[in-house]
């Protein structure tokens, strides 16, 4: 995915990227985690992307990838034909990243609305010029030459409800929808609902929130 996302999405935008910020460069890595971002960092220049193992092992399976943000947005926006697959996640999850790089050096990424209008402007943008389909594409090929499958079978929706186990404590999350969108932090998992809490000035505010409207982020 780091490799994807290197040659497939940044090589064609490095310039119009360096044309708003000449000194900009981008680190790719892989955490142990779940969490999965884009950050920048004013102080050296680097956008930095994120992809959380967790997050990649939940893709794997159905009943674990349907409660994410990627599974929801090419089902609900028809990426890859509306197909939610294992393949399909993992290569819109690069693009989903990508898309917070490009969002915020055009300067649209702002505190507390940040899967905002322009964000999806930028990833449908991305989907309608093939770069999504380009990325998918040497995904596969990158990971048949390391001998892994990953699997086109399209998920079915599933309707089993979401574990308590599929919580932990740190995992970065958002919920409700549009502009009523948040994103938080989870502090703790209850039986039947996490305790997010949401940035706000001037004191954080706590929600609870029951599994099936939370999706991880990424
Ligand atoms: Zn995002």
């Amino acid at each position: 995915m780091c490799q994807t996302t290197r040659t497939i999405l940044w090589q064609p935008a490095k310039e119009w990227v360096r044309e708003r910020n000449n000194r900009a460069g981008l680190v790719l890595r892989v955490g142990s985690g779940q969490a999965t971002y884009h950050r920048y960092d004013p102080r050296t220049k680097q956008h930095l992307i994120n992809y959380g193992a967790r997050m990649i092992a939940a893709k794997r399976q159905p009943a674990t990838a349907q409660g994410w943000l990627s599974s929801r947005e090419i089902r609900e926006r028809g990426y890859f034909g509306g197909e939610v697959s294992e393949l399909n996640l993992l290569a819109h999850t690069c693009c989903h990243e990508f898309a917070h790089l490009l969002q915020y050096s055009a300067g649209q990424r702002r505190y507390g609305s940040v899967h905002n209008r322009h964000f999806y402007e930028v990833l449908d943008q991305l989907h309608a010029s093939g770069a999504a389909e380009a990325t998918r594409h040497h995904l596969a090929e990158q990971a048949a030459e390391s001998a892994l499958t990953l699997s086109r079978d399209v998920f079915k929706t599933v309707n089993q409800p979401v574990q308590a186990a599929q919580w932990q404590a740190g995992d970065q999350v958002c919920f409700g929808t549009g502009r009523q969108q948040k994103q938080g932090k989870v502090l703790r998992v209850n039986r039947k609902t996490c305790t997010v809490e949401v940035a706000h000035q001037p004191r954080n505010l706590l929600y609870r929130v029951p599994f099936s409207l939370l999706s991880p982020l990424g």
